[in-house]
Protein backbone atom coordinates (compact mmCIF):
# COMPACT_ATOMS: atom_id res chain seq x y z
CA UNK A 1 0.00 0.00 0.00
CA UNK A 2 1.61 3.74 -0.95
CA UNK A 3 1.79 6.31 1.73
CA UNK A 4 -1.42 7.81 2.25
CA UNK A 5 -2.54 11.22 0.73
CA UNK A 6 -5.08 13.23 0.96
CA UNK A 7 -6.04 13.82 -2.54
CA UNK A 8 -6.22 17.26 -4.26
CA UNK A 9 -10.11 17.17 -3.85
CA UNK A 10 -10.11 16.50 -0.24
CA UNK A 11 -7.36 18.85 0.41
CA UNK A 12 -9.31 21.69 -1.19
CA UNK A 13 -13.03 21.14 0.17
CA UNK A 14 -11.84 20.41 4.11
CA UNK A 15 -10.20 23.32 4.36
CA UNK A 16 -10.87 25.31 8.15
CA UNK A 17 -13.02 27.86 5.85
CA UNK A 18 -15.05 24.95 4.42
CA UNK A 19 -17.34 22.78 6.38
CA UNK A 20 -15.07 20.13 7.33
CA UNK A 21 -11.99 21.53 10.05
CA UNK A 22 -8.70 20.76 9.71
CA UNK A 23 -9.11 18.23 12.59
CA UNK A 24 -10.95 16.54 9.93
CA UNK A 25 -7.50 15.13 8.31
CA UNK A 26 -6.69 13.13 11.12
CA UNK A 27 -9.64 11.03 12.23
CA UNK A 28 -10.27 8.04 10.28
CA UNK A 29 -11.81 7.98 6.71
CA UNK A 30 -15.01 6.09 8.14
CA UNK A 31 -16.52 5.08 11.42
CA UNK A 32 -19.59 2.97 11.32
CA UNK A 33 -21.12 3.09 14.89
CA UNK A 34 -23.83 1.07 16.21
CA UNK A 35 -25.41 1.36 12.44
CA UNK A 36 -28.89 -0.76 12.45
CA UNK A 37 -30.45 -0.39 8.59
CA UNK A 38 -34.13 -2.47 8.86
CA UNK A 39 -36.26 -2.67 5.19
CA UNK A 40 -38.18 -5.27 6.96
CA UNK A 41 -38.64 -5.36 10.38
CA UNK A 42 -38.44 -9.54 10.93
CA UNK A 43 -35.50 -8.88 8.61
CA UNK A 44 -32.89 -6.37 9.34
CA UNK A 45 -30.41 -5.94 6.97
CA UNK A 46 -28.01 -4.30 9.48
CA UNK A 47 -28.39 -5.39 12.91
CA UNK A 48 -25.30 -3.12 14.53
CA UNK A 49 -22.49 -2.43 12.13
CA UNK A 50 -18.87 -1.38 14.14
CA UNK A 51 -16.60 -0.75 11.71
CA UNK A 52 -13.29 1.93 11.04
CA UNK A 53 -11.34 2.67 8.18
CA UNK A 54 -8.31 4.24 8.13
CA UNK A 55 -7.37 6.63 5.15
CA UNK A 56 -5.24 4.78 2.51
CA UNK A 57 -6.50 1.30 3.46
CA UNK A 58 -7.89 -0.88 1.17
CA UNK A 59 -10.71 -3.23 2.51
CA UNK A 60 -12.77 -5.68 0.81
CA UNK A 61 -16.59 -6.17 1.96
CA UNK A 62 -17.77 -9.58 1.32
CA UNK A 63 -20.86 -11.57 2.37
CA UNK A 64 -23.19 -13.45 0.21
CA UNK A 65 -25.88 -12.44 -2.00
CA UNK A 66 -28.26 -10.29 0.09
CA UNK A 67 -26.06 -9.74 3.08
CA UNK A 68 -26.37 -6.27 2.98
CA UNK A 69 -23.06 -4.82 1.20
CA UNK A 70 -25.12 -2.55 -1.14
CA UNK A 71 -26.82 -1.52 1.69
CA UNK A 72 -23.60 -0.35 3.57
CA UNK A 73 -22.31 1.47 0.99
CA UNK A 74 -25.49 2.94 0.20
CA UNK A 75 -25.28 4.33 3.86
CA UNK A 76 -22.06 6.16 3.13
CA UNK A 77 -22.74 7.64 0.15
CA UNK A 78 -25.99 8.71 1.82
CA UNK A 79 -28.20 7.07 -0.99
CA UNK A 80 -29.89 5.66 2.03
CA UNK A 81 -29.84 6.51 6.03
CA UNK A 82 -29.40 4.91 9.24
CA UNK A 83 -32.36 3.28 11.29
CA UNK A 84 -29.94 3.66 14.32
CA UNK A 85 -26.16 4.30 14.89
CA UNK A 86 -24.14 7.06 13.07
CA UNK A 87 -22.01 7.27 10.01
CA UNK A 88 -18.95 9.37 10.69
CA UNK A 89 -16.99 10.58 7.06
CA UNK A 90 -13.31 12.33 8.87
CA UNK A 91 -14.97 12.16 11.90
CA UNK A 92 -18.39 14.30 10.66
CA UNK A 93 -21.72 12.89 11.35
CA UNK A 94 -23.12 12.38 7.78
CA UNK A 95 -26.96 12.62 8.79
CA UNK A 96 -26.22 16.00 10.49
CA UNK A 97 -24.52 17.29 7.03
CA UNK A 98 -26.51 20.95 6.42
CA UNK A 99 -27.47 20.70 2.50
CA UNK A 100 -24.47 22.87 1.41
CA UNK A 101 -22.00 20.38 3.11
CA UNK A 102 -23.72 16.65 0.79
CA UNK A 103 -22.12 18.10 -1.86
CA UNK A 104 -18.75 18.39 -0.59
CA UNK A 105 -19.13 15.05 0.49
CA UNK A 106 -20.05 13.79 -2.42
CA UNK A 107 -17.52 15.01 -4.40
CA UNK A 108 -15.08 13.12 -1.73
CA UNK A 109 -16.69 9.88 -2.29
CA UNK A 110 -16.62 8.16 -5.67
CA UNK A 111 -18.82 5.05 -5.82
CA UNK A 112 -18.62 2.60 -9.39
CA UNK A 113 -21.46 -0.29 -9.77
CA UNK A 114 -21.65 -3.59 -11.09
CA UNK A 115 -23.99 -2.38 -14.11
CA UNK A 116 -21.12 0.76 -15.18
CA UNK A 117 -24.17 3.31 -14.92
CA UNK A 118 -22.62 5.06 -18.60
CA UNK A 119 -25.21 6.45 -20.99
CA UNK A 120 -24.12 4.64 -23.97
CA UNK A 121 -25.15 7.03 -26.96
CA UNK A 122 -22.99 9.78 -24.73
CA UNK A 123 -19.21 9.85 -25.38
CA UNK A 124 -16.60 8.53 -23.25
CA UNK A 125 -15.12 11.84 -22.17
CA UNK A 126 -18.66 13.52 -21.60
CA UNK A 127 -19.83 10.36 -19.06
CA UNK A 128 -16.35 10.79 -17.02
CA UNK A 129 -17.22 14.87 -17.56
CA UNK A 130 -20.16 14.77 -15.87
CA UNK A 131 -18.91 14.11 -12.58
CA UNK A 132 -17.27 17.92 -13.12
CA UNK A 133 -20.13 20.00 -14.23
CA UNK A 134 -21.42 20.94 -11.01
CA UNK A 135 -17.90 22.06 -10.06
CA UNK A 136 -18.08 25.15 -12.40
CA UNK A 137 -14.98 24.64 -13.46
CA UNK A 138 -13.40 26.44 -16.55
CA UNK A 139 -14.17 23.77 -19.92
CA UNK A 140 -10.57 23.58 -20.22
CA UNK A 141 -9.72 22.26 -16.76
CA UNK A 142 -12.48 19.63 -17.12
CA UNK A 143 -11.19 18.47 -20.14
CA UNK A 144 -7.09 18.37 -18.91
CA UNK A 145 -8.78 16.39 -15.71
CA UNK A 146 -10.75 13.96 -18.16
CA UNK A 147 -7.99 13.26 -20.33
CA UNK A 148 -5.84 12.44 -16.90
CA UNK A 149 -8.47 10.24 -15.68
CA UNK A 150 -8.93 8.52 -18.70
CA UNK A 151 -5.15 8.12 -18.77
CA UNK A 152 -4.97 6.51 -15.21
CA UNK A 153 -7.43 4.32 -15.99
CA UNK A 154 -5.49 3.08 -19.36
CA UNK A 155 -8.13 4.54 -21.58
CA UNK A 156 -6.40 7.53 -23.18
CA UNK A 157 -7.20 8.53 -26.65
CA UNK A 158 -10.85 7.06 -26.41
CA UNK A 159 -12.44 9.74 -24.87
CA UNK A 160 -14.21 10.60 -28.19
CA UNK A 161 -15.77 6.79 -28.39
CA UNK A 162 -18.98 6.25 -27.93
CA UNK A 163 -18.97 4.74 -24.38
CA UNK A 164 -22.23 2.21 -25.46
CA UNK A 165 -19.28 1.26 -28.29
CA UNK A 166 -16.38 -0.40 -25.70
CA UNK A 167 -16.41 -3.67 -24.27
CA UNK A 168 -17.85 -4.42 -21.01
CA UNK A 169 -14.04 -4.19 -19.34
CA UNK A 170 -13.19 -1.25 -21.07
CA UNK A 171 -16.40 0.32 -19.91
CA UNK A 172 -16.11 -0.21 -16.03
CA UNK A 173 -13.00 1.59 -16.84
CA UNK A 174 -14.79 4.49 -17.94
CA UNK A 175 -16.97 4.91 -14.60
CA UNK A 176 -14.19 4.09 -12.71
CA UNK A 177 -12.61 7.24 -14.66
CA UNK A 178 -15.73 8.94 -13.50
CA UNK A 179 -15.44 7.82 -10.07
CA UNK A 180 -11.92 9.54 -9.19
CA UNK A 181 -12.06 12.48 -11.76
CA UNK A 182 -12.98 14.50 -8.25
CA UNK A 183 -10.03 12.89 -6.83
CA UNK A 184 -12.50 11.66 -3.91
CA UNK A 185 -11.01 10.70 -0.61
CA UNK A 186 -12.52 7.21 -0.99
CA UNK A 187 -14.10 5.29 -3.70
CA UNK A 188 -17.01 2.85 -3.03
CA UNK A 189 -17.21 -0.42 -5.61
CA UNK A 190 -20.18 -2.25 -5.24
CA UNK A 191 -19.34 -5.34 -7.02
CA UNK A 192 -17.65 -3.95 -9.73
CA UNK A 193 -16.23 -6.74 -11.48
CA UNK A 194 -20.03 -8.83 -11.63
CA UNK A 195 -20.39 -8.60 -15.07
CA UNK A 196 -16.87 -9.10 -16.14
CA UNK A 197 -15.26 -12.92 -16.79
CA UNK A 198 -12.65 -13.59 -14.65
CA UNK A 199 -9.88 -12.35 -16.40
CA UNK A 200 -11.43 -8.98 -16.41
CA UNK A 201 -12.44 -8.90 -12.85
CA UNK A 202 -9.04 -9.32 -11.85
CA UNK A 203 -7.70 -6.62 -14.31
CA UNK A 204 -10.41 -4.35 -12.83
CA UNK A 205 -9.37 -5.62 -9.32
CA UNK A 206 -5.58 -4.57 -10.69
CA UNK A 207 -7.06 -0.91 -11.46
CA UNK A 208 -8.22 -0.34 -7.89
CA UNK A 209 -5.04 -1.50 -6.27
CA UNK A 210 -3.51 1.47 -8.41
CA UNK A 211 -5.59 3.88 -7.23
CA UNK A 212 -5.21 2.96 -3.91
CA UNK A 213 -1.27 2.76 -4.32
CA UNK A 214 -1.84 6.57 -5.07
CA UNK A 215 -2.97 7.48 -2.32
CA UNK A 216 -7.26 7.06 -2.87
CA UNK A 217 -8.96 5.27 0.28
CA UNK A 218 -11.06 2.05 -1.58
CA UNK A 219 -13.52 0.03 0.00
CA UNK A 220 -14.60 -2.56 -2.47
CA UNK A 221 -17.71 -4.92 -1.76
CA UNK A 222 -17.95 -8.38 -3.88
CA UNK A 223 -18.78 -11.81 -3.46
CA UNK A 224 -16.14 -13.27 -5.52
CA UNK A 225 -13.92 -15.29 -3.86
CA UNK A 226 -11.23 -15.32 -6.43
CA UNK A 227 -10.56 -11.80 -5.82
CA UNK A 228 -10.43 -12.36 -1.65
CA UNK A 229 -8.11 -14.52 -2.76
CA UNK A 230 -6.04 -13.49 -5.40
CA UNK A 231 -4.95 -9.96 -3.10
CA UNK A 232 -4.27 -10.79 0.73
CA UNK A 233 -6.32 -7.48 1.92
CA UNK A 234 -8.12 -6.81 5.29
CA UNK A 235 -11.26 -8.56 4.55
CA UNK A 236 -15.03 -7.25 6.39
CA UNK A 237 -17.50 -10.12 6.38
CA UNK A 238 -21.02 -9.14 6.63
CA UNK A 239 -22.60 -11.97 8.74
CA UNK A 240 -26.37 -11.82 10.11
CA UNK A 241 -26.45 -8.16 10.49
CA UNK A 242 -23.17 -7.77 11.78
CA UNK A 243 -19.62 -6.81 10.25
CA UNK A 244 -16.77 -9.35 10.98
CA UNK A 245 -12.98 -9.12 10.53
CA UNK A 246 -11.68 -12.44 9.06
CA UNK A 247 -8.52 -11.98 10.09
CA UNK A 248 -6.54 -14.61 9.32
CA UNK A 249 -8.40 -14.42 5.13
CA UNK A 250 -11.84 -16.47 4.79
CA UNK A 251 -10.56 -19.73 5.83
CA UNK A 252 -10.04 -18.93 9.42
CA UNK A 253 -13.69 -17.58 9.87
CA UNK A 254 -15.15 -20.49 11.41
CA UNK A 255 -12.51 -21.42 14.01
CA UNK A 256 -12.33 -17.57 14.70
CA UNK A 257 -16.14 -17.80 15.60
CA UNK A 258 -16.77 -21.20 16.45
CA UNK A 259 -19.30 -21.67 14.00
CA UNK A 260 -19.72 -21.88 10.24
CA UNK A 261 -20.09 -18.19 8.44
CA UNK A 262 -21.76 -16.82 5.77
CA UNK A 263 -19.09 -15.83 3.74
CA UNK A 264 -17.97 -19.88 3.69
CA UNK A 265 -20.77 -20.10 1.59
CA UNK A 266 -19.58 -18.04 -0.94
CA UNK A 267 -19.48 -19.87 -4.35
CA UNK A 268 -16.62 -21.72 -4.85
P1 LIG B 1 -26.01 -7.48 -1.06
O1 LIG B 1 -25.45 -6.24 -1.68
O2 LIG B 1 -25.10 -8.08 -0.03
O3 LIG B 1 -26.45 -8.50 -2.07
P2 LIG B 1 -28.24 -5.76 -0.37
O4 LIG B 1 -27.68 -4.70 0.49
O5 LIG B 1 -28.51 -5.45 -1.80
O6 LIG B 1 -27.32 -7.07 -0.25
O7 LIG B 1 -29.61 -6.26 0.25
C1 LIG B 1 -29.71 -6.73 1.59
C2 LIG B 1 -31.14 -7.08 1.88
O8 LIG B 1 -31.92 -5.90 1.92
C3 LIG B 1 -31.79 -7.99 0.85
O9 LIG B 1 -32.62 -8.89 1.52
C4 LIG B 1 -32.59 -7.03 0.01
O10 LIG B 1 -33.71 -7.66 -0.55
C5 LIG B 1 -33.01 -5.99 1.05
N1 LIG B 1 -33.20 -4.65 0.46
C6 LIG B 1 -32.25 -3.91 -0.14
N2 LIG B 1 -32.75 -2.72 -0.55
C7 LIG B 1 -34.07 -2.73 -0.21
C8 LIG B 1 -35.12 -1.79 -0.34
N3 LIG B 1 -34.94 -0.59 -0.92
N4 LIG B 1 -36.34 -2.13 0.15
C9 LIG B 1 -36.54 -3.32 0.75
N5 LIG B 1 -35.58 -4.26 0.92
C10 LIG B 1 -34.35 -3.97 0.45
Amino acid sequence: MGRPRIGAAFGRHFRPEGHFDRAAAHKPILVLDGVVKVYRADAPVLRRVDLVIERGEFVFVTGPSGAGKSTLLKLVYRSETVDEGRVLFCGRDIARLTDESIPVLRRNIGVVFQDFRLVPYWSVAHNVAVALEVSGLPSRIIRSRVSMALERVGLAGRGEDLAGTLSGGEQQRVAVARAIVNEPAIVLADEPTGNLDPVLALDVLGLFEEINEAGTTVLFATHDRTLLEASPRRIIVLDDGRAIEARSGLAGLSSQMGRPMAAERLPA
